[in-house]
């Protein structure tokens, strides 16, 4: 199985490793990886393969019983065996890491202030939606929500994660409330995002250190998409 680096140091971005598996169809499998596979609406990242003076960019990754990179049609494919050394495109997972932690914040305003849970979410580097369970809009909501966003942005809170035994993640009230689905019975050990003091879940994807590194975050757009289904939509500076 392929050691996922980018889960223990989400800045990492080059890093040497072996091709475990190789083949123009399914893609790659290295020993030693940080690019984020995709799930829980962060999509995968992007970006290359250094061998033997050629290249091999890397524009997927597709999840199976493995991560297996996908390579650009036409690069040359690394055999089994080879030494390469794996770059990621900082840009798409920059972005993609503060968005990630957009979000974060902002399930954790809108719960403290509405009362409201997130029931679905999804990302493109800089622009993201969450879904809410939200009966009523109040006057001045959009308004109000991205003030306390820009509120918390500023707070500079820390962004830190870490893992706990199952049976200490769900003791955990706010990992309950922020559990979208519920997590297999044979995992042991939970991986929790926790913005210090604003929202707590279990999460396994990549985020920065602190809410400032969010930066300034704006409300786009509130729609209605049916009763009590709320969907907000946020933008981050490029
Ligand atoms: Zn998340």
């Amino acid at each position: 199985m392929t050691e996922r680096l980018e889960l223990r140091d989400a800045t990492l971005r080059e890093w040497d490793a072996v091709v475990l598996d190789s083949d123009r169809e399914t893609g790659i499998v290295l020993d030693r990886s940080a690019f984020y596979p995709g799930g829980g609406g962060q999509p995968p990242d992007h970006g290359v393969l250094l061998w033997g003076g050629v290249q091999t960019r890397v524009v997927d990754v597709r999840r199976g019983d493995d991560q297996y990179l996908v390579p650009a049609d036409g690069d040359p494919l690394p055999p089994v065996g080879t030494p390469v050394r794996g770059a990621l495109e900082d840009e798409r997972r920059t972005a993609l890491m503060r968005t990630h932690s957009g979000l974060h914040l902002l399930s954790g305003v809108v719960f403290r202030d509405f009362g409201a849970l997130v029931t679905g979410s999804n990302m493109d580097p800089l622009s993201g939606r969450l879904d809410f369970n939200l009966e009523e809009v109040p006057p001045g909501f959009k308004e109000a929500v991205e003030a306390a966003c820009n509120a918390e942005v500023e707070a500079d809170r820390a962004i830190e994660a870490y893992e706990l035994d199952r049976d200490d993640a769900f003791a955990i009230p706010d990992v309950i409330r922020t559990a979208t689905n519920l997590l297999p019975p044979g995992i042991e050990v939970v991986r929790i995002v926790d913005i210090k003091g604003l929202d707590i879940q279990a999460d396994g994807g990549t985020h920065v250190a602190s809410t400032r590194q969010i930066g300034p975050m704006r409300v786009v757009k509130v729609e209605n998409k049916g009763k009590g289904f709320r969907r907000i939509r946020v933008s981050l500076e490029g």
